[in-house]
């Protein structure tokens, strides 16, 4: 029989609480943030999964120029994580830019920045969150207790607590995906080819060329978390004050009078007279 998720939380703490000793190391260990997660038996074994594809580094490059807003990146990265009602793990903020009459409107997709130097891993109790190899940050759902120091640590507001399985949750560059080959999953579906991503140790791959052909910004640059998510096109009035909470067309929903746990409607017949 499938496990629930109680269940498998209850078999994840069971499991922490027998590793107390190998917590310790996690905790007071001088390099935490890129050291092996004790607790955590996937990492011990060596299954790649856990442990990433050792001499890629990777990392998507989003140009602005190209982003329509579509949300249709949005949406794949909901139904390939299944993720709940609410939540996200990439989201496309958009942005009145300039006053009156001169204005524009920018997109800016948000997801987690795999950074070189994370602040979310350290702070973790658990030792439920790690960095792999090849860069990706990743978390063991069976090993998080849901206490939410990762997410109050990343200055990028990539991490949620998910409401059905009570744990971190965040962006993985779909690592289920690339593990076999794939692309993330916003990538293949991205419309106006904004997203590219690649191995940042490959010359060849679209985001090394990128970035050697084309001026690139990071979001907040000063946080020293060092992001791997690279954009072109990012005006400084969006690169250190990131707009709105993770949301479907945030400023949008706020207007007609919808709170976060809204649904959209889709108006029909005398109602939509009125739309
Ligand atoms: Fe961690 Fe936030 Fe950086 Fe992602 S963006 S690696 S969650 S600090
Ligand atoms: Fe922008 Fe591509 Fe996402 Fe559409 S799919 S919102 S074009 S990044």
């Amino acid at each position: 029989m499938a496990k629930k998720p109680q269940d498998k939380k209850t078999i994840g703490r069971r499991q922490f609480m027998t590793s107390l000793g190998a917590l310790g190391a996690v905790a007071t260990g001088s390099k935490a943030s890129k050291a092996s997660p004790s607790v955590n038996a996937g990492w011990a074994n060596g299954d790649p999964a856990y442990r990433g594809q050792a001499g890629k580094r990777w990392a998507m490059l989003i140009d602005l120029r190209k982003c329509v807003g579509c949300q249709a990146c949005t949406a794949a990265c909901k139904i390939e994580n299944n993720i709940p009602d609410g939540r996200f793990r990439t989201w496309v903020p958009d942005v009145e830019l300039g006053v009156f009459p001169d204005t524009r409107r920018a997109f800016l997709p948000r997801l987690c920045n795999h950074c070189n130097r994370p602040s979310c891993i350290e702070v973790c109790p658990a030792g439920a969150t790690w960095q792999r190899e090849d860069g990706a940050v990743v978390i063991d759902y069976d090993v998080c207790w849901g206490c939410g120091s990762c997410v109050d640590a990343c200055p990028y507001d990539a991490r949620f607590i998910n409401p059905v399985t009570q744990t971190a949750d965040k962006c993985t560059f779909c690592a289920q995906r690339i593990d076999q080959g794939l692309l993330p999953a916003c990538v293949e579906t991205c419309t106006g080819g904004a997203r590219q991503f690649g191995d940042m140790n490959d010359p060849d791959s679209p985001v090394s060329v990128a970035l050697r052909t084309e001026p690139v910004q990071v979001l907040k640059p000063d946080t020293g978390n060092e992001p791997r998510v690279f954009y072109i096109g990012l005006t400084h009035a969006l690169q250190n004050n990131l707009p709105g909470s993770p949301t479907l067309w945030s400023e949008g929903r706020e207007a007609v009078g919808l709170d976060e746990d809204s649904e959209w409607r889709i108006a029909t017949g005398e109602e939509a007279d009125h739309v």
